[in-house]
């Protein structure tokens, strides 16, 4: 009976794991492809869709509703993230799952996002969404869905793809 249960197991994490290779696959050649264009949007229509799991787990802020409540306190990514959006002039946003991210997609202000999240959902973000997306694959030092962290300098050079100011290392976001 163990070991049916270990048999099982170990086909669910290969399962898994195929999975999550096929998403990362698609992540990563939808970058590839938009590191060829040449994009020029102004900041203002450039949305950084973040996922709720970046807040600190024991910050109480409400982000979500509006990600400048934000204390800065720096326990989490947010504080930064906050503060490169008024550097650069996008808009971060929160949201606690796909429909919520798509729907602040479709609004019409936005013309392209930079998206933060694990490879299933930018999978899923980058098939649903008629805009382009780069997406950034995130850190899950605590596993998923919980106190996530995003290397900042991979937000920053999707931001500056978008707005159409290449760095010399140019961007691979995810
Ligand atoms: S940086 Fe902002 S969101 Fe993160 S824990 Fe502090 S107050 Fe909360």
């Amino acid at each position: 009976m163990v070991k049916k249960a270990t048999k099982e197991g170990t086909v669910t994490d290969i399962n898994k794991g195929k999975v999550t290779w096929f998403a990362r696959t698609v992540v990563r050649l939808n970058n590839y492809r938009k590191l060829h264009k040449n994009f020029n949007i102004s900041p203002e229509n450039i949305l950084v869709l973040l996922p709720r799991c970046v807040q600190n787990s024991e910050c109480t802020q409400n982000i979500v509703k509006d990600i400048n409540n934000c204390k800065g306190c720096g326990r989490c990514p947010v504080k930064s993230l906050v503060s490169m959006g008024q550097e650069y002039g996008v808009i971060p946003r929160v949201a606690t799952g796909g429909r919520l991210a798509l729907s602040y997609v479709l609004e019409s202000w936005v013309e392209a996002v930079v998206a933060v999240a694990c490879e299933a959902e930018l999978k899923a973000g980058i098939f649903a969404s008629p805009k382009p997306v780069l997406a950034v694959i995130n850190h899950r030092p605590h596993g998923p869905c919980t106190n996530t962290g995003v290397d900042l300098a991979k937000v920053r050079e999707a931001v500056l793809q978008l707005i159409g100011k290449k760095t010399a290392c140019q961007a691979k976001p995810a």
